[in-house]
């Protein structure tokens, strides 16, 4: 099916469309009448269907011509599938085991074949059923400190990094959603935005007022737009990960491109803070997601810990780029200076990791595209009560983030809100 024109898969048509690919026969069975065939897509975007037959299952991501949130009247490229084709191959050579298993790629139908994750579940409908994941924080930290040190003139050889950085500028219009729909539509009465109204009305108005909240947001989209650092994944919130208690898995990368590191951790925590700043919405008698919200909170302390401590184990073992080359500090004796340039360099990851957090914090309240942990709070004035304290830390964020020192620092400071 790779030459013809594209056309979208539906349940009926799957099995005869994708009954031919080895890569589908041998792993959910020879006779495709007994397949069976679910479209679960759950996401803003794509069709994702599950098939299962004798011999197993896999999953069937098909990108569509538009945005399936909002249908045909905002067109998208297929090409977005190619991007997280290419995204999932580059993360799993990074960081092997975190992503899931590609079995086959067909461009002009714009589907990936995928292994089928099962038990998983996504990470945000856990944490909002309140479950405990022992492993997602070291797993988290990981998988950012190995596929954005890796992915960057801090480790690959130039020729290969300046090709794929040539392969990715195309993601243009994914790249354009991010920098309308996270950077700018949050700080303006924009078409598509929605919040809860009327409990969050003042709160708005006074952020849309906000001047210094205005500026350093720009700052930062600046920063997204202009810093084209590593191959970041571009969507890492808790919906973009999939769990069980022992396995964590990344997946969605369909927003890949070269931008700064400090952007997929700053999305990425924002999204615990935001867990965190949701719980009491989902109490069924008070108090009693206390030992969630710590939890939350210490997720946060591992990822970013795990994430500093890995980073600068690659910093000392791989640094095989261009940047801060060993024949400058190490190879002459001189391991301070390399010491002092990594610090640098985490201090300014730390410091725009806020920043991109806390904007992240305002477009799941303020944007189009909210969140689960607040959607799911029935009661509108204790869902605002909750947002209101994720749009006041995320405003703290973007705008101090210079004067804060550490993770543990800005936990506190989620506590004193709530
Ligand atoms: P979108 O780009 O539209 O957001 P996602 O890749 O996030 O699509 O997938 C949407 C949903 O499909 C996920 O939330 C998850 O429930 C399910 N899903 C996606 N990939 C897999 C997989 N490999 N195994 C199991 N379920 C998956
Ligand atoms: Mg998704
Ligand atoms: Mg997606
Ligand atoms: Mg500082």
């Amino acid at each position: 099916m790779t030459t013809d024109a594209f056309k979208a898969l539906t349940v009926e048509t799957l099995p005869v469309r994708l009954g031919k690919l080895e890569a589908m026969r041998s792993r959910v069975g020879d006779d495709i009448a007994a397949w069976t065939v679910r479209e679960v897509g759950d996401g803003n975007l794509n069709l994702v269907f599950i098939v299962e037959g004798p011999a197993g299952g896999v999953v069937v991501k098909q990108a569509l011509p538009y945005v399936r949130l909002v249908g045909d009247s905002w067109p998208l490229p297929l090409k977005r599938s190619f991007f997280e084709y290419h995204a999932l191959t580059r993360q799993e050579a990074r960081d092997p085991g975190s992503t899931p298993k590609i079995f086959h790629f067909d461009e002009a139908q714009a589907l990936i074949v995928m292994e089928f994750l099962s038990p998983h579940i996504i990470l945000r409908r856990g944490l909002i059923a309140g479950n405990i994941y022992p492993k997602i924080g070291r797993d988290l930290g990981l998988f950012m400190a190995r596929t954005l040190f890796r992915g960057s003139d801090f480790h690959m050889e130039t020729k290969h990094r300046k090709a794929d950085l040539a392969l990715f500028a195309d993601n243009v219009e994914l790249c354009d959603i991010t920098e309308s729909l996270v950077f700018s539509d949050p700080y303006f009465e924009a078409k598509l935005n929605r919040h809860t109204s009327p409990q969050l009305d003042s709160l708005v108005a006074e952020l849309r007022a906000d001047r210094d909240l205005k500026v350093e947001a720009q700052r930062l989209k600046h920063l997204f737009a202009a810093n084209a650092e590593t191959l970041v994944h571009g969507d890492l919130h808790t919906g973009s990960i999939m769990v069980t208690e022992a396995d964590t898995r990344m997946i969605d990368p369909e927003f890949a491109f070269y931008g700064p590191m400090a952007f997929d951790v700053g999305m990425a925590l924002a999204n615990f803070w935001m867990a965190f700043f949701s719980q009491r919405g989902h109490e069924k008698a008070p108090g009693d997601r206390e030992r969630m919200r710590d939890y939350l909170l210490g997720v946060i302390v591992e990822a970013w810990s795990v994430f500093r401590a890995e980073f600068s184990h690659l910093w000392r073992t791989e640094r095989t780029g261009i940047l801060y080359e060993k024949s400058l500090f190490e190879h002459q004796g001189d391991r301070l200076a390399s010491e002092q340039a990594l610090d640098h360099v985490l201090h300014q990851l730390f410091d725009d990791m806020l920043g991109f957090a806390g904007v992240e914090c305002h477009r799941r309240i303020l944007g189009l595209a909210h969140n689960a942990d607040f959607e799911t709070i029935e009661d509108a004035d204790l869902r605002a009560t909750c947002e209101a304290k994720a749009l006041r830390f995320g405003r703290h964020l973007v705008v101090n983030r210079k004067a804060i020192h550490g993770i543990e620092e800005v936990n506190n400071l989620a506590g004193l809100i709530e």
